[in-house]
């Protein structure tokens, strides 16, 4: 089952399983329990050419391997209506995505008995740790109702089709995160009433939250309005639980996760502070250490990173389409295939790893190879024959990124 705390560890080329757990068997070794989660979306298997029980067959090897006994799960990530199916045999964890479905209005007649059914929550709210008094009014209710009612009932839809295959447990996320609007606290305590309403039993959330969470770097944002949403968060996910029909261990996740070292040591006093659960998901960074371990390697391994580079500079827009929402990458600052060409395999490595202390680190380079791994899957056997060649080398930094960049600082 899922713990208390969790991390969400993506592995476009299931090779990194075991090195990815061995930072969670550094973390019980220090008392902490953290319970991995492998996640690969419907988007990610596309890409790669891959299919759900691969992510099945690495999560339990690697467990075999690390004789790692507390509990793990495979998570089907961003499954909609059209993509659970092929995910039920193999996970046990099921992100239900239903972004596309928020702002999808009522109309004039479910208006009125959703008004019936709600009327009761029109007034003012407080809730235990937060200072300022919500005032929840016809209108706002009905604003509420049209933006999230409609994805609340595509989740059951969802969820529904899930129980019927899936025998035992299983956890159940909903995310709204792939969206422009951050979700306010007042509009998540809503968004749970409806979910409990449903009988959806979720066990973590995923809210989009304020700022930007770009793939593979730093939050940009206002840290202290972070801090004021996230908490508020954490509040009214303790006060639903409480008054609801809702799992105890409902909590916050984290989507686009990694990599967000301003917002680590927030989230790590606040959680503590109030007691709470969290579950973070992070997925490219293991690709990006690939990337680093392959071009520390040098001779073939440096080769193959630099032919990565070449050809994904030349197909930009292909690779950068499909991440636009969470990425903000400039062209013209990219080096010149000339130039990476040119380059040593420190040089790649200082300007592709996430160390702002290092002259070189450069944010632009390191999220457009984030949306790179299509070109690496179609190289096929020559890229996982590099990848295992030089595994001793790219596991030590899979390794030391997962624990010394992301649990480290989120939960000891
Ligand atoms: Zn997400």
């Amino acid at each position: 089952m899922l713990g208390k705390y969790s991390l969400g560890i993506g592995d476009r080329f299931a090779k990194e399983g075991v090195f990815q757990l061995e930072a969670f068997v550094k973390a019980k070794k220090l008392g902490k329990d953290i319970t991995p989660v492998w996640n690969k979306s419907y988007r990610e298997h596309k890409t790669v050419g891959s299919k759900p029980s691969s992510v099945r067959k690495e999560a339990d090897e690697s467990v075999a391997k690390c004789s790692w006994k507390s509990g793990y799960l495979v998570d089907a990530d961003h499954i909609t209506i059209q993509t659970v199916e092929d995910f039920i045999p193999y996970s046990d964890f099921f992100t239900i995505d239903v972004a596309n479905q928020i702002g999808h209005e009522l109309t004039q007649s479910e208006s009125k008995v959703f008004l019936e059914e709600y009327r009761h929550h029109i007034g003012n709210l407080d809730i235990q740790g937060i200072d300022e008094t919500f005032e929840i009014t016809e209108e706002t209710l009905l604003e509420f109702g049209n933006k999230f009612y409609k994805a609340v009932k595509e989740s059951l839809l969802i969820y529904q089709k899930i129980k019927e295959k899936r025998q035992g447990y299983f956890a159940v996320e909903v995310s709204m995160d792939e969206v422009e609007v951050p979700q306010t606290p007042l509009e998540l305590y809503f968004i749970l009433i409806l979910l409990s309403k449903a009988g959806i039993p979720v066990n973590t959330i995923a809210p989009k939250f304020t700022g930007r969470f770009n793939k593979g770097v730093d939050y940009r944002g206002d840290l202290a309005a972070f801090e004021k949403e996230f908490e508020q968060d954490l509040l009214v996910i303790a006060h639903c639980v409480e008054k609801f029909d809702l799992p105890k261990d409902l909590k916050l996740s984290i989507h686009s996760g990694s990599d967000k070292f301003l917002l680590y040591p927030i989230i790590n006093r606040l959680i503590k502070k109030h007691h709470c659960g969290l579950h973070l998901k992070t997925a490219g960074t293991t690709w990006l250490e690939e990337l680093i371990g392959l071009a520390e390697s040098g001779g073939s391994g440096l080769e193959m990173v630099k032919s990565i580079y070449a050809e994904a500079y030349s197909r930009f827009d292909e690779l950068t389409v499909p991440y636009v929402t969470v990425i903000e990458v400039d062209k013209d600052q990219l080096p010149k295939i000339e130039t990476v060409n040119s380059w040593e395999g420190n040089k790649f490595s200082e300007t592709l790893r996430h160390d702002q202390k290092n002259s070189s680190y450069d944010s632009n380079f390191r999220q457009f190879l984030h949306t790179s791994y299509k070109i690496a899957a179609e190289k096929g056997d020559g890229f996982i024959e590099e990848l295992e060649k030089n595994s001793e080398h790219i596991g030590r930094n899979v390794t030391e990124n997962i624990f010394d960049k992301h649990i480290n600082p989120l939960f000891i």
